[in-house]
């Protein structure tokens, strides 16, 4: 290590769908010859299943260090402290780091930390915001600071026009938050991500040009936009990083030989895939409903039930599966390792709360969708993967919230076997073929990429 090398600490906001896609970004980086110090909180740290070797892990405080985000009890409480905290520990690593030897000279953060501009300023640092969601659903955001929108809609909002988009957009298509008394201080903060914008150098997004060209051209003349995704690791698309198989860290354990030799006994393209990612919790209600539609649609599936989720699945529904079936007609784990799962030739179709990570993923596996979104920004993503893409089906609510098990059905049909589902597999298919484009040499987001560093690298050589 040298003075010489350019060198990004990376900030991420301290849950497992923001850290992913920075850990991924890093990786990229020092292929191609930056150093990286990635720095989440003690707290999530000290959670951590897994560990990435390949880098250079510090950790900053949260003010939490035994429980993070529970700990704090509300929201604001943690917010409030994470940047008086956070603040600090950042400070004193970057002066760590510049005693070490190979001094920081750009952080890169997730704008749900907008903060981290202010103290990379104080040591003279550039900055990148890491937009870990779509750019769809940024610039939605975008304008909900600059108060063009209001969020929640109210109900004479049947139609949206937001700017950036050429068509109006149904309000069951906004970011949702679940109405209680955080949700507020929760949209504040992505919409506070864009407070301190117009002070950075680069706006880096998980994303790739050909996916959100329209929004991507608009929010470019407002910003230093630079798509650089999508951040799935490297064997899954372009496989010119060879270790770069998985992202490496992980709050949770998959059950990864129980489901791979399970879907190795599965037909080609006939197994549903289920999983609403690492945080949303759904009503009991909605899992009898899910658990009849898996059962009533007569496919083989795989089903991911978080551990604290568990005791909301109909009684009796694993004793049962293992009963009927010897285990063959249905498989729930309590975390599954993904993108292996979504590779696999089995899979059929991907019953997503289409999270952007598992929407990306699914993208860049050529995995085709059955949209079941709950809350944040999964509603839009669920409309592009739909409408934009046609990739996929949305599974609609009825009038209570709850998706009904006929409509699980029905949509996982179609997806799978029908005749109405081929343009959707045929696209996804094509997606993929784009998704590995972008990433590999001279594609869109690697162009980005190499721009990036040959300005980091000019950048750090004009300071000596
Ligand atoms: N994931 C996984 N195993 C599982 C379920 C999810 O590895 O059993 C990973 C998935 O590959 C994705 C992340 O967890 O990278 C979930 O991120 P996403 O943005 O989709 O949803 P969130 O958890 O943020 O709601």
């Amino acid at each position: 290590m040298t003075t010489d090398q350019a060198h990004c600490l990376i900030l991420p906001y301290p849950v497992q769908g923001h850290i992913n896609p920075m850990l991924q970004f890093s990786k990229r980086l020092q292929s191609k010859r930056i150093k990286i110090t990635i720095a989440p909180t003690k707290s999530f740290l000290k959670n951590m299943k897994e560990l990435p070797t390949s880098m250079s892990i510090e950790a900053i405080s949260d003010g939490y260090d035994e429980g993070g985000r529970d700990q704090a009890g509300t929201f604001l409480a943690y917010a409030t402290r994470f940047k008086e905290i956070g603040s600090d520990t950042l400070s004193q690593l970057i002066q760590k780091l510049a005693n070490s030897g190979c001094p920081v000279n750009c952080i890169v953060y997730d704008p749900f930390l907008p903060w981290a501009v202010e103290v990379a300023k104080n040591f003279g640092l550039t900055s990148a915001a890491f937009f870990t969601q779509s750019c769809a659903v940024d610039n939605i955001y975008y304008h909900v600071h600059k108060g063009v929108i209001k969020l929640p809609p109210t109900q004479n909002d049947e139609e949206i026009l937001i700017p950036g988009f050429s068509s109006p957009i149904e309000a069951s298509d906004v970011p949702t938050f679940v109405i209680n008394p955080e949700a507020e201080r929760i949209l504040e903060m992505l919409v506070n991500q864009f407070s301190n914008l117009d002070k950075v150098d680069w706006v880096l997004i998980n994303s790739f040009y050909e996916l959100e060209k329209e929004v991507i051209d608009w929010m470019s003349k407002i910003y230093p936009i630079k798509t650089i995704g999508p951040t799935i690791p490297s064997m899954y698309l372009d496989k010119r990083l060879h270790d770069d198989k998985e992202y490496g860290l992980s709050i949770f354990k998959p059950m990864t030989n129980e489901c791979l030799n399970w879907l190795n006994h599965q037909p080609i393209s006939s197994v549903v895939y289920v999983s609403f990612g690492s945080l949303a919790k759904l009503e009991a209600a909605q899992m009898e409903e899910l658990a009849c539609g898996l059962r009533n649609s007569n496919k083989n599936f795989l089903w991911v039930v978080r551990s604290t989720e568990e005791p909301k699945l109909p009684k009796n529904f694993i004793e049962e599966l293992k009963l009927t079936s010897g285990n063959n007609k249905g498989l729930v784990v309590s975390w599954c390792p993904q993108l292996q799962v979504l590779e696999h030739e089995s899979i059929g179709c991907f019953l997503t709360h289409c999270g952007w990570n598992s929407t990306l993923e699914a993208i860049s596996l050529g995995v085709p969708m059955v949209a079941m979104p709950q809350w944040s920004d999964q509603p839009t993503n669920a409309k592009l993967v739909k409408d934009v893409w046609e990739i996929g089906v949305r599974a609609k609510q009825d009038e209570k919230g709850i998706v009904r098990r006929e409509v699980i059905e029905e949509c996982i049909k179609l997806v799978i076997e029908e005749d109405k589902g081929k343009v959707i597999r045929e696209n996804a298919k094509k997606w993929k073929e784009l998704a590995r484009n972008v990433v590999d040499e001279g594609g869109s987001s690697d162009k980005n990429i190499e721009e990036f560093v040959s300005k980091l690298v000019k950048c750090k050589s004009h300071k000596k």
